[in-house]
């Protein structure tokens, strides 16, 4: 059946084929010991089957640890729709997609991703109870957006920009850093904003000139081009576009002292992740810096208190602290010490040590170092 190279550790992963509407769709759950799964429901020309099945599966065990390591008791699950959305995107294909994922009775819980929009959402949930992401909170530390997490994860960014600044600088302050910030979508733009309101020169390319014009217009951004953003000298490389920023070509060019952006799967493979380490460049692991959107989506959805929310998400910076620190002490990359970190949190859960919610929690509470052993 998988045609993918990558061997899956998934739990379950569901293909569905719906002639009418025309839907072809995979959901992957990685893994639920946490509690029910949740992901986004990415819509993506796909130019093969198995390009969509990797992305299902490296995104979902991505979300598992991302919701591991933000504390949240959230399993991790990811699904793709095969089809452009500018094109393929039907109301019928997404009743038919809101069905399909009815089919796992709650198991997976969706929300908007790359391709899909807080309205696609708003229609599937006219078929389903289970899709998130549509309902605007109160008193948070972001502006809201008619439920668009976009908001919590750029906020969530910049804790975790000011946490690897702290730790590789030793200062507090972003005034006058250089940050070359790759995509201004629906985060990149925020991140932006929050930088440039920080006082840092930023440095920004889209490949739509629009969202490009508007940063230097609005931010006093500069505008660089597509290579310039990543081989720019500067302080910060910010992905915030798609998967696969740091590959082997541009791990090399990087010169830049920090690597931390919203983009998920920022390591083409596990291979740039050491090469930073050796470069001497401090990585922030996408799946712990970008958790403000699921923060504020799965909180969200169980009635938790803004001061909760607001907390976990500003608790990103903590976090982040944590593993750069473990890092240094043991001489390993980051982005391993947090896949160890988030493998521990799961298996203790998986083993029902104790409570998960309790792991969880106590993973973001930097004062508590046995919940970090490893
Ligand atoms: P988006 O689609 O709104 O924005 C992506 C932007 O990247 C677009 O403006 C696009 O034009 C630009 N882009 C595409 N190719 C590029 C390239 N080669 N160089 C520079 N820019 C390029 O997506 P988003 O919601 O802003 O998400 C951005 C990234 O953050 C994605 O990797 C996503 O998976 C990740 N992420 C998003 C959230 C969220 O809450 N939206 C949460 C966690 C992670």
């Amino acid at each position: 059946m998988y045609t993918s190279q990558e061997t899956p550790e998934h739990e379950q992963v569901h293909f569905f084929h719906d002639r009418k509407s025309g839907l072809r769709a995979i959901i992957a759950l990685h893994d639920t010991a946490l509690g029910d799964a949740m992901g986004g429901c990415r819509m993506w020309p796909y130019t093969s089957f198995d390009d969509a099945l990797k992305d299902a599966l490296r995104l979902s065990k991505g979300m598992s640890y991302k919701c591991a390591l933000a504390g949240l008791d959230i399993g991790g699950g990811k699904s793709v729709i095969i089809g452009d959305p500018m094109k393929d995107k039907t109301p019928e294909l997404l009743k038919a997609m809101a069905e399909s994922i009815n089919q796992l009775g709650g198991r997976y819980v969706a929300a908007e991703d790359s391709g899909t929009s807080v309205a696609d959402m708003k229609a599937m949930q006219e078929y389903s109870d289970h899709i998130v992401g549509t309902t605007v909170q109160e008193n948070r530390l972001w502006e809201q957006n008619d439920g668009d997490p976009s908001p919590a994860t750029a906020y969530g960014v910049l804790m975790g920009i000011q946490a690897s600044v702290m730790h590789k600088f030793g200062k507090e302050s972003l005034e006058g850093l250089n940050v070359n910030i790759q995509g201004l979508g629906h985060v990149g733009f925020r991140v932006a904003k929050h930088l440039a309101e920080a006082g840092a020169n930023i440095y920004v390319y889209d490949p739509v000139p629009e969202r490009q014009a508007r940063a230097v217009k609005e931010l006093g951004a500069v505008a660089v081009s597509a290579s310039d953003v990543v081989t720019k000298p500067a302080d910060i490389f910010c992905p915030c576009a798609m998967g696969a920023a740091v590959n082997s070509t541009t791990c090399e060019q990087l010169d830049v002292a920090i690597v931390a952006g919203a983009a998920n799967n920022q390591l083409a493979t596990s291979e740039e992740g050491r090469r930073l380490f050796e470069r001497g460049i401090l990585y922030a692991p996408d799946f712990v810096i970008n958790a403000g959107g699921i923060i504020e989506v799965g909180m969200g959805r169980k009635g938790e208190s803004s001061d909760a929310v607001n907390s976990r998400v500003v608790g990103i910076s903590s976090t982040l602290l944590e593993i750069f620190a473990r890092s240094d002490a043991d001489a390993i990359p980051t982005f391993e010490v947090a896949e160890l970190m988030a493998q521990e949190v799961i298996e203790r859960a998986r083993n029902k040590s104790i409570e998960p919610r309790a792991v969880a929690a106590r993973v973001t509470n930097p004062q508590d170092k046995t919940a970090l052993a490893l």
